[in-house]
Parts: C-alpha cells; structure tokens; sequence
C-alpha cells in the first residue's frame, strides 16, 4: 500500500476505532451537538439583551452600532456614535419589524439605512 495521506488517515482511523469501538464516533457527535446547543442558547441570550435593550429605549436605538438614541435632544439627527442618520419613527420601525421575525438584527457590517 502507497502511503498517501489519505491512506495514513484510513491506517489511523482503523486503528482509533479498533481500540476504542464506536464510543469516539459517540462522543464526536456528541461534542458537535454541545456546540450547536451552546451557539444557540448564545444566541438566543443574546436577542433577549437585545430586546431588553429596546424596551427600555422605546426602540430607539441605531440599528448600527445599538447606541440608545432614545435620551438625545431631537436637534441631533445622527448617531453620536458611528455617524448614522436616524429617524425616530424608521428606527422604531425597522426594530418592530425584526421583533417579529426570527432574523439576525441589523448589525455594524450591514446597515439598513
Ligand atoms: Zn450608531
């Protein structure tokens, strides 16, 4: 037998599953559902600070950096942050909207507006 990589990894594999059975296939799919578990409760702690956040800003807060634009005077028409142009009712708007959808929110790499 020509030992290529792909050969050598057959030879491994052979041998991992010869000395250890099936239980490292077991505990492979296992590790790759913990991560999916954990990704998705990250996510989903992470949408609930997020909803949080507009409920206590009357979903005033820019959809770009997530500044709460909700204490500044209505002269400022621009994020002190980053820059972006809002309006009060767009922005309230565009957070009810997502509100109701399963959707990623607005983030820094993909500005609504
Ligand atoms: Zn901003």
């Amino acid at each position: 037998m020509v030992m290529t990589i792909p050969n050598l990894l057959l030879r491994v594999t052979t041998a991992v599953e010869a000395r250890l059975g099936h239980w490292v296939w077991a505990a492979h799919s296992a590790l790759i559902g913990l991560g999916i578990l954990i990704s998705w409760l990250l996510y989903r702690a992470d949408r609930a600070k997020l909803k949080g956040l507009l409920d206590e800003n009357q979903h005033n807060i820019c959809p770009r950096c997530r500044y709460p634009l909700s204490s500044l005077p209505l002269t400022i028409d621009r994020c002190p942050e980053c820059g972006t142009a809002h309006n009060p009712a767009q922005i309230a708007a565009l957070w009810q909207t997502w509100e109701k959808s399963e959707h990623e929110p607005p983030t820094p790499r993909q500005p609504r507006f």
